[in-house]
């Protein structure tokens, strides 16, 4: 597969008299296949949007390139920017940018007029747009009379009439209900396929990221966490940021001491783990997800159920390992109470170091815009 999107070392400071100086996005590097549904994923002022605004050529460069094809569009060094009109992208932005004083054919047209493309082949492009994202007969309808779901597709129609290689999306389906969410996703992978664009899909939502991409990449504070395709991220998350953000996680506070683990302040009682245990002795964190730990009533950490809640599929239970507590995910058939004794064992879980307390904060700060 040939690249379609390439970036080297792209960075973007912003400097205001509210944050100071903001490292938006910070040595950033990723190369996007060629049809490749790609997602960033990651909190808000993480550098998501700035990033894409930067592909897009809105946005100039405080370092590195931007290749789209074999076409340098961005240069720090060399001074160049191709403007975002010759780039020749698909662009669907979260609040829905429809003109509301044109119809849906003139709103979609738009693109094509700007590019004084003659006029039988807008008819010809507008209609066929019109109709892949099931627009059809709306031409004359004005985009108020419409509903935020037909009003996105609006958007989506009026990205693809110019024909794009590349799609970026950011956070196009964060205004809609979730099940209108859900069934526009179907239809952005189903354009995808019938026109073979390349698409960066933004969100915070990891479920969409997940559903939705061939390979994603989480973000903190403008730095790259980890790339990969969505189960490699979900199970072999690099540090405690990328396992937070995607599924459910548990952290417990622990102490190794001489190969084995023991909750932080509580060294009476090992906790039953199978898999590695680091062999450093110090504080670490431990981290597993609800359906990794294992309960029972025989051998294992000895402690107690807090809470007990049953869901449609399996039941959860809250427990104790020393001062913190875990979820616990199992299926119905192995039902204890609240407040009964159990034995658990956790299976193969992840371990990073302690807390950094610096990066919470820096977190905050990034977030007020
Ligand atoms: P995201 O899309 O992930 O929510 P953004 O890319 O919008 O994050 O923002 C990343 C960081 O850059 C935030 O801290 C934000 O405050 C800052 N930022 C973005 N755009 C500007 C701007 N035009 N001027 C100053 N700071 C900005
Ligand atoms: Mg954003």
């Amino acid at each position: 597969m040939t690249d379609q999107i390439v970036l080297n070392h792209v960075t973007k400071s912003f400097t205001t008299k509210e944050l100071g100086t903001v490292v938006a996005v910070n040595d950033f590097n990723l190369t996007v296949k060629k049809g490749e549904c790609f997602a960033f994923l990651g909190p808000s002022g993480c550098g998501k949007t700035t990033t894409l605004r930067m592909i897009a050529g809105f946005e100039d460069l405080t370092e590195g390139q931007i290749y789209l094809g074999d076409k340098l569009v961005s240069d720090s060094k060399k001074n160049i920017y191709i403007p975002p009109e010759k780039r020749e992208l698909g662009m669907v932005f979260q609040a829905f940018a429809v003109w509301p004083h044109m119809n849906i054919f003139d709103n979609v047209a738009f693109p094509l007029k700007v590019k004084k493309v003659p006029k039988a082949e807008i008819k010809e492009r507008v209609t066929k747009a019109l109709h892949y994202t099931s627009l059809d007969g709306l031409e004359k309808t004005f985009p108020s009379d419409l509903s935020g779901g037909q009003q996105q597709r609006i958007a989506l129609a009026r990205a693809i009439v110019v024909n794009p290689d590349v799609m970026l999306l950011d956070e196009p389906l964060s205004n809609l209900d979730p099940h209108l969410r859900e069934t526009m996703r179907f239809e952005i992978k189903r354009l995808q396929k019938e026109f073979g664009f390349t698409i960066i899909f933004v969100t915070h939502d990891q479920a969409e990221a997940m559903a939705i991409s061939d390979r994603m990449l989480v973000m903190d504070m403008g730095n790259v966490q980890q790339i990969g395709t969505p189960s490699e991220l979900y199970n072999k998350p690099i540090n405690k940021f990328v396992h937070s953000f995607l599924g459910q996680s548990n952290f417990t506070k622990v102490v190794i001491k001489d190969g084995k683990a023991y909750a932080k302040g509580h060294m009476d009682q090992t906790i039953a783990v199978d898999g590695n245990v680091p062999e450093e002795n110090g504080e670490m964190i431990l981290a597993t997800r609800p359906n990794t730990i294992d309960i029972n009533r025989e051998s294992g950490y000895k402690t107690r159920i807090i809470k007990r809640t049953f869901k449609t599929d399996f039941v959860e239970y809250l427990v104790a390992i020393g001062d913190d507590t875990v979820l616990i995910q199992t299926p119905h058939r192995n039902l204890f109470k609240s407040g009964e004794e159990c034995y658990i064992r956790v299976h193969n879980p992840a371990w990073y170091p302690p807390e950094d307390e610096e990066a919470e904060k820096e977190r905050e700060r990034r977030n007020v815009v």
